[in-house]
């Protein structure tokens, strides 16, 4: 059973609209009782990519239903072959990414929530982005857990990208910080070729960065002389 038929069942097998013919669906092949096309997607719908057969005219009810329940384009969703759908905030995804993904699991997870129809191309063992089916393994689980740390350090989303932590952030951190963030900032240099695993660990981690710290005050002089002013 695909991830989306899963989906469907595991929410009650709701009905989006009266099946008025038979048939094969144009999306996934399954044969059955149909809802015609037209009524769920709409004239500008534009993501034929991955339907079956395009040329037919009826999608079925779980299909439908893929198009047409908004909270599956909003809101992360996990979905298990333990007919198991659970809305998940991005905080709730970066718990799961703690382990590498299972093939019985699938993640959901539009990072530009309402853009595009997600659930529909769902795969399982992958964590479906727009226009991605990412894998999450163990080496994903270990960067991302050093992203988290480059992150509570005070280094924002944009600096991620940079070859070398960002001197801003950088002078104002003890020294003694330097051994462990160097190393982390050279184990995410994979996710800097692979921009869509970085988008995803910096959508799931957004909570996790701190304000920077306060500068340091230039020399213990300084500080002095503020003082006995
Ligand atoms: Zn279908």
């Amino acid at each position: 059973m695909d991830v989306l038929t899963m989906a469907w069942h595991a929410a009650g097998a709701p009905e989006v609209e009266l099946p008025t013919r038979e048939g094969i669906c144009a999306r996934c092949g399954a044969g059955g009782v149909l809802i015609a096309a037209a009524a769920v997607v709409s004239r500008s719908f534009t993501g034929y990519d991955g339907w079956s057969d395009p040329s037919q005219t009826g999608i079925c009810r779980p299909c439908a239903w893929g198009y047409r329940h908004p909270p599956l384009r909003a809101t992360a969703h996990l979905v298990t072959r333990a007919t198991q759908l659970q809305a998940l905030t991005p905080t709730e995804v970066g718990e799961h990414l703690e382990l590498p993904l299972s093939p019985d699991r699938a993640l959901i997870v539009p990072l530009h929530p309402g853009r595009k129809h997600l659930a529909p191309t769902a795969v399982w063992g992958r964590v479906t982005i727009e226009d991605a089916h990412l894998s999450w393994a163990a080496a994903d689980v270990d960067r991302l857990a050093a992203l988290r740390r480059v992150r509570w350090l005070g280094f924002g989303s944009r600096m991620l990208t940079a070859p070398a932590p960002p001197w801003a952030v950088l002078s104002r951190l003890p020294a003694q910080t330097y051994p462990e963030l160097l190393a982390d900032w050279a184990a995410l240099a994979p996710w800097r070729e692979r921009r869509p695993w970085l988008g995803l660990a910096v959508h799931v981690t957004v909570a996790d960065t701190v304000a920077p710290p306060a500068p340091r005050p230039r020399s213990p002089l300084s500080n002095l002389r503020k003082v006995h002013r």
